[in-house]
């Protein structure tokens, strides 16, 4: 089945500013939202799942451009790919991560409205962050603050004071459900709902912990330290075990999910592990060649432009990339682009000298120049 577009998705034009996706984002999501839309919950999911992978695409500017471009293929693949194979990294695309969702439409409140009796692990998290070209290229430790949802400490996920318990509801006996049998035109019908005494915990709590008013849970701001090993790509996606969301009913933890998006950079661009640099020059340093200063990641290097270069062209500095991800020291290259500057603005004297120099036959020097006039003379025949 092939995708379907993200704006037909989302039902805004290509040119919908981001205010106007937020609304239709927001609208959609609430009409599919699998809590709210219980005539046709696995469809509403599968539609809420479209929703919101459209909209995390179209609400960032880089990755919209992206798409615009690229359509679907832009992230199929290679997105982030080159951190394939590392330990809790993969490329986009993988969807996952709807705790920010739910958080954004209902405080918190996780779980598509299943009622499961049995321990069920806690919802993942999702952290965007925005790093330096540098700190991309060489990796960083940092402290990310994370809001969510923890056990109680006090009571210990219970809910109920220390040294009360919780009692078994007596309607549906601690199962969280009871059957309600109806009478349709169709027959006789058993509709398995949630318990309506104990809203489907299966217990009663008569004595609420003080800390989380018997929720057993409490919302806190967790600093996290996060390491972002050297060479990691735009859009790569960290893992960080089991500090997602509180586990239910003694479930494991979540997971987190730092997505990493790289900063631009005022003299570099990335194309893979290589770093490219556009580098003026006079045209009388392409002429006479020079030796200029080149600035990489490490810093700034002699190098020697020789003599006659010409605008455009592009020389390369070994090993003065970014490091490949989990490669012991192996690294791209950087790419020098040269570009030759006219000089503007002359005084007198330098009229002078061009003029000269032009008399002096310097003009009709430069083979490329001949040849392309004798390719003009070719097609006009003058
Ligand atoms: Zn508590
Ligand atoms: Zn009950």
């Amino acid at each position: 089945m092939s995708k379907q577009d993200y704006y037909e998705v989302l039902g805004v034009p290509k040119t919908a500013s981001d205010d106007e996706l937020k609304k239709a984002y927001r609208k959609l999501a609430r009409k599919y939202h699998p809590d709210v839309n219980r005539e046709n919950p696995k469809e509403a999911e599968e539609k809420f799942k479209e929703i919101n992978e459209a909209y995390e695409v179209l609400s960032n500017s880089e990755r919209r451009t992206q798409y615009d471009q690229f359509g679907h293929a832009a992230f199929e693949g290679g997105q982030g790919g080159s951190a394939g194979g590392f330990g809790g990294f993969s490329g986009f695309g993988g969807g996952g991560g709807f705790s920010d969702i739910f958080d954004m439409f209902f405080g918190g409140q996780t779980g598509f409205g299943r009622r499961n009796s049995g321990p069920e692990k806690g919802a993942d998290l999702r952290y965007d962050m925005e790093i330096a070209f540098e700190q991309a290229a060489f990796g960083v430790e940092t402290e990310i603050q994370i809001p969510r949802t923890e056990e109680c400490g006090h009571c210990h996920g219970a809910g109920a004071a220390p040294g009360t318990h919780p009692e078994t509801c007596p309607k549906c006996h601690g199962s969280g459900q009871i059957q309600v049998t109806q009478n349709t035109p169709f027959g006789r019908m058993v509709n398995v709902t949630t318990c309506d005494r104990c809203n489907g915990e299966g217990k009663i709590i008569h004595t609420p912990c003080k800390e989380c008013n018997g929720r057993g849970k409490i919302r806190v701001k967790r600093t996290i330290k996060v390491k972002i090993p050297a060479g990691v790509d735009n859009g790569s996606r960290l893992r960080v075990a089991h500090e997602g969301e509180a586990g239910l009913r003694g479930g494991p933890p979540g997971d987190l999910y730092v997505y990493i998006f790289i900063k631009a950079h005022k003299l570099f661009t990335r194309e893979g592990n290589d770093v490219i640099c556009e580098v003026p020059i006079s045209f009388v340093q392409a002429a006479l060649g020079d030796e200029i200063e080149v600035p990489t990641l490490d810093g700034k290097v002699k190098f020697r432009v020789p003599e006659g270069t010409q605008s455009g062209s592009v020389f390369r500095l070994k090993e003065k990339g970014i490091p490949f991800l989990r490669s012991s020291g192996r690294r791209g290259d950087q790419h020098v682009k040269v570009k030759v500057v006219t000089p503007q603005k002359l005084n007198q004297r330098q009229r002078e000298l061009l003029a000269e120099f032009a008399q002096s036959g310097g003009e009709n020097i430069n083979p490329e120049q001949k040849n392309f006039f004798k390719k003009v003379k070719d097609v006009f025949g003058v």
